[in-house]
């Protein structure tokens, strides 16, 4: 037998082996997952009860051009059914976007830390990322502006970012926007838009009509409560759209994951009514952190966020002790997604009970 080894592309040395968020068990018996940000509702009966009908169905194919749900999105937010793209997840429609842009030779600009998949899908796509520091939690879009060359493709403006939950408001967006030239895409990754309450955070939605560089992620998996079912859109001008649309795997919208996005936009209120219960419990418990000593920074998103430097992973095996799993990035701080009131309760113990702050 031969001793040549099947060969990998050199970059896939250089990514962390996957590992997927455990769910602690504590000595209570309890555990709670506040690591991924998901909402902490179940499905609603109208959207099972439109998966079940759909299940029906899966012996054939998705529809790929996700007709009905891409009418149903191009109404719910007033734009041409020509803007809106649909994917695996925004994660997907991020692929499906650095897939359109990258090569040897594009840049990628986006703010560090920011959501994570940002660089590895840059890197996958041949593209080069450029990473900016936030200042103060947020992003620094001068120095994002000042980071755009000729190479530039495309920048990520996360509001809120991941993990940190800050914003970055109206009328720096649009000075930014207005020194971005028209080669280089901006998307706008608004994964938590609708946490948001701070009404000086604007609405990629209106903001992109009159830029054809700007575009909108958004997502069914966190206010929406699909994240298992992998749905995601953008919305943004004809040839961008177009262009997304060619770099997608085709049918990679399952039937299922259609019919319950369409379900879910008909639920609608319920699912804001239920996000209006995470808004209210993510105030309590920053402000319950904040009056513990802790710094916080201003969350607009359903996580919390804590910079814990050398401590963090101490931190973090505190709460998996109690049952609490959170996301911990190693030497700089931990995201804690708001949970149930129970669930939140019990990582504030935890907060509450260890040494020192930060
Ligand atoms: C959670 C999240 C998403 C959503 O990912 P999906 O693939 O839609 O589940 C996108 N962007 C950011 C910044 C996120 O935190």
């Amino acid at each position: 037998m031969s001793e040549a080894r099947p060969r990998f592309r050199a970059l896939l040395e250089t990514f962390p082996a996957y590992k997927p968020g455990r769910i602690p068990s504590s000595a209570t018996g309890r555990s709670h997952k506040l690591s991924s940000n998901e909402s902490p509702h179940g499905p609603l009966p109208s959207v099972t009860e439109a998966i079940a009908e759909a299940a029906l169905g899966i012996n054939r194919y998705p529809d790929n051009s996700a007709e009905a749900l891409t009418a149903a999105i191009a109404e719910r937010f007033g734009v041409p059914r020509e803007h809106v793209a649909v994917g695996c997840g925004s994660v997907g429609v991020t692929q499906q976007l650095l897939e359109a842009v990258g090569e040897p030779g594009a840049d990628v600009v986006y703010a560090w830390r920011s959501f994570e998949a940002y660089p590895t899908l840059a890197d996958l796509a041949a593209a080069t990322s450029v990473r900016v520091p936030l200042r103060d939690e947020t992003h620094d879009l001068a120095a994002m502006a000042d980071a755009i060359t000729p190479h530039t493709r495309l920048v990520f403006v996360c509001n809120p970012n991941n993990p940190t939950g800050t914003v970055v408001h109206a009328a720096e967006l649009e000075a930014f926007l207005d020194r971005v030239p028209g080669h280089c895409l901006v998307v706008l990754d608004e994964a938590y838009r609708e946490y948001i309450r701070d009404a000086a955070v604007p609405d990629g939605m209106l903001l992109y009509r009159d830029r054809p560089n700007v575009a909108v992620l958004r997502t069914f998996s966190k206010a929406y409560g699909l994240a298992g079912l992998r749905v995601g859109f953008m919305i943004g001008h004809e040839p961008v759209a177009a262009a997304v649309r060619k770099t997608m795997l085709p049918f990679t919208v399952s039937c299922l994951a259609q019919a319950a996005a369409i379900a879910s936009l008909a639920a609608e209120p319920e699912l804001l009514a239920r996000v209006e219960e995470t808004v209210k419990e993510r105030n309590r418990v920053r402000e319950t952190l904040a009056s513990d000593g802790w710094k916080v920074p201003p969350t607009e998103a359903n996580f919390v966020w804590l910079r814990l430097g050398d401590h963090t992973a101490s931190f973090a095996e505190a709460c998996e002790r109690s049952g609490i799993a959170v996301r911990p990035f190693a030497g700089e701080g931990a995201r804690v997604s708001i949970g149930t009131p129970e669930a939140n309760d019990e990582f504030l113990a935890v907060a509450r009970a260890y040494p020192r702050r930060n």
